[in-house]
């Protein structure tokens, strides 16, 4: 059943020949079709853009009142291009080769190639829109590094990256508004997808503002809609990021590829107490510069500078000194939990490790560490209080991004014929393991340079049937959103929705965090599903369906959580090897690396939906690895 579609030929052929033997829509035909775009992020406005600009008729939706607000406005490091301006080694070659390894071995090789390969034409892409990425003195742009490489590939727009790619993406698609080939839907969230014989042809949608439900047709349907990180509750995700749209469409039939591998970044503002309803990012382009540390004995509670260079354990560079401080993400939030848990963290709560720019700024003065991060540094001082230019950053491993997502084929297009997700919702280019600065990379490769392609290609060659909003489908998918937000007003318990995703995301981080083990996980799926029993008894939802409900739409949201927390912890269950964002106690090198098991695992593990409750069924699609060969991963 998992065909993914993969063309032949020798890997660096395989997308230009692919492209060259799909179907394409006459110009003349393309307005005939409609296309459903759920998400305004990088991959949803750059696949708006790009299919309104080709002449598609796009419907774009969002649950924000403005597309910009959207979570990738958020991302502070960089995007990655193997464009090689700073003659260091870099190629197309080595940035797959990069990902292949950074992912742990648990990617597709073609899909990664052509993500390496596309990478060059998004810079000029956003170049040409004026995204303005920063320069050095020449005039050409400026790179920085980033984790799991030794060149520097990372383009960036101070910390504000992803801000300036979305005003790019956003006003291109805007341009398309003005032209009549896209309509805006913001304030809508999407709580159905409509299949009709076998194919997606329509989504249900709540309109925030009235909560009127609206029924949208159309021929194909894309998916953009962002991770789950928020499953957590705590972590460095817009708080309106959600699992809904993509968890709605598994129930319908779409397979979920991956769900355990979430990332956990290294750099965040610790937690300082039950009051946070997020966390707080501090780019990796940090460790560029900032130097990670701990003292060496524990429980030193000396001031950083009154503990000596001689009494300071910088346990990056000591066990990775080929990549230092910038080891890939997983890598480092293992390392830094390790520490801790030897009882050498620092901070009040001994959950925090040090990040240091004393050495940064004395060779490079203050004025340079302020152009290069001083948005950072201003936000670190107003969370903390503390001036990261004299003391150094306190920071703690925290959720950040999910590898894990819907599946899709070569062609982004899930099981589901018609259904296509796009950037962080599907299962992804990045294996077990995202490395930094490439989900902005993947976001706009498949909304610019793939899906234009692919979804041509399905429009153009696939059978598809008038449908109007009216038809049955549409009916009973209208009718199972509505009984459940029916059953979530009529709950009228006494713990809010926050109260209770904060407990379950408790509980997923406690036992499906950073280090897995065989007893926490059986724990977690006990109690998973008592939590959710406690969902509907005790759930109080104040306020009416007919207006706006911020409490309804966030219950709606931890009732699908609670339903998706039990497939993300089986996944991992079963998943009795290390890989990448993975770490399975059981699993481990004698020195405390990851250790996989390609014989038993090399494959990705896509879940179809079997009822609530219900154990769900497990697809394997199996990884073959032609061109780089799979070994245990080292940064040495
Ligand atoms: C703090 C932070 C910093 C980061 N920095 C970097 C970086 O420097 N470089 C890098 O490469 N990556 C970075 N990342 C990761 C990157 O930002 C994201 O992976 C990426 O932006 C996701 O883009 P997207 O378009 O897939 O989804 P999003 O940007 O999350 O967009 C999702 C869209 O879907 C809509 N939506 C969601 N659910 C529904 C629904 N049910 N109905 C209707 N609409 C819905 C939302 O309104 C939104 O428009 C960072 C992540 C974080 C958390």
């Amino acid at each position: 059943m998992l065909d993914s579609r993969v063309p032949g030929g020798p890997l660096a052929e395989k997308w230009d020949r692919h492209k060259f033997d799909s179907k394409l829509v006459n110009p003349a035909n393309r307005r005939k079709f409609t296309v459903i775009i759920v998400g305004t992020g990088l991959a949803g406005a750059s696949a708006a853009s790009s299919l309104g600009e080709l002449g598609y008729h796009v419907k774009s939706f969002c649950i924000h009142d403005s597309p910009r607000r959207a979570h990738s406005i958020a991302a502070q490091g960089g995007i990655n291009a193997a464009k090689n301006y700073q003659n260091d080694g870099d190629s197309v070659q080595r940035l797959f080769y990069d990902t292949i390894k950074g992912g742990d071995y648990r990617s597709r090789e073609a899909n990664v190639f052509r993500l390496a390969q596309v990478s060059v034409n998004i810079i000029d892409q956003c170049v040409a829109q004026g995204v303005p990425f920063a320069r050095e003195y020449g005039g050409l742009l400026d790179n920085r590094s980033f984790g799991g490489a030794q060149v520097s590939r990372t383009f960036y727009a101070r910390g504000q990256t992803g801000q300036q790619l979305l005003l790019g993406a956003y006003q291109s698609m805007m341009r398309q508004v003005e032209r009549g080939s896209v309509t805006m839907f913001p304030n809508r969230e999407m709580l159905d997808l409509v299949i009709v014989n076998g194919q997606a042809r329509g989504i249900i949608v709540r309109n925030l503002i009235t909560g009127a439900l609206e029924r949208h047709a159309a021929h194909a349907v894309l998916l953009c809609t962002g991770g789950y990180g928020t499953a957590y509750y705590l972590s460095t995700n817009a708080v309106n990021s959600n699992v809904t749209a993509a968890w709605r469409a598994h129930k319908r039939g779409a397979f979920f590829a991956n769900p355990c591998y979430t990332q956990i970044h290294p750099t965040c503002i610790p937690v300082s107490g039950t009051h946070q309803s997020k966390l707080t990012l501090m780019s990796e382009s940090l460790r560029n510069d900032g130097r990670v540390w701990v003292p060496k004995t524990q429980g030193d509670k000396r001031p950083p500078n009154q503990i000596p260079d001689s009494e300071r354990d910088y346990y990056l560079e000591r066990k990775y000194p080929s990549f230092g401080n910038l080891v890939p993400r997983d890598v480092a939030s293992r390392s830094a939990k390790f520490v801790c848990d030897e009882g050498r963290g620092v901070g009040d709560s001994g959950l925090a490790v040090y990040l240091d720019f004393a050495d940064a700024i004395k060779r490079l003065g203050r004025d340079v560490i302020r152009m290069r991060y001083g948005n950072l540094f201003d936000m670190y001082r107003k969370i903390t209080d503390e001036d990261p230019y004299q003391v150094p950053m306190r920071i703690f491993p925290a959720i950040h991004y999910t590898m894990g997502g819907l599946w899709v084929d070569y062609n982004l297009m899930s099981n589901v014929p018609g259904l296509h997700v796009l950037g962080e919702a599907n299962f992804s280019d990045h294996g077990a393991n995202r490395l930094g600065a490439s989900a902005l990379m993947q976001g706009l490769a498949d909304g610019y340079f793939v899906i234009p392609y692919t979804l041509a290609a399905y429009l153009g060659g696939t059978p598809l049937p008038a449908v109007d909003a009216d038809m049955e489908p549409f009916t009973e998918a209208q009718a199972s959103v509505q009984a459940r937000i029916d059953k979530l007003l009529n709950v009228k318990g006494h713990e809010t929705p926050r109260q209770l995703h904060r407990r379950l995301g408790q509980l997923l981080w406690d036992n499906v965090g950073m280090s897995r083990n065989d007893a926490d996980l059986r724990k977690a799926l006990d109690e998973i599903p008592r939590l959710r029993d406690e969902f509907w008894h005790n759930l109080s939802v104040p306020g009416e369906p007919n207006n706006v409900n911020k409490n309804l739409e966030y219950a709606g949201r931890v009732a699908d959580y609670l339903e998706f927390a039990e497939v993300l912890t089986l996944d991992a269950l079963h998943r009795t090897e290390s890989c990448g964002g993975h770490f399975r106690e059981e699993s481990q090198t004698p020195d405390g690396e990851a250790r996989r098991d390609d014989q038993r695992f090399s494959y990705v593990g896509a879940w179809e939906f079997k009822g609530v409750g219900t154990p769900p069924a497990l697809h394997k699609e199996p990884l073959e690895f032609e061109y780089v060969h799979p070994s245990q991963r080292s940064y040495k």
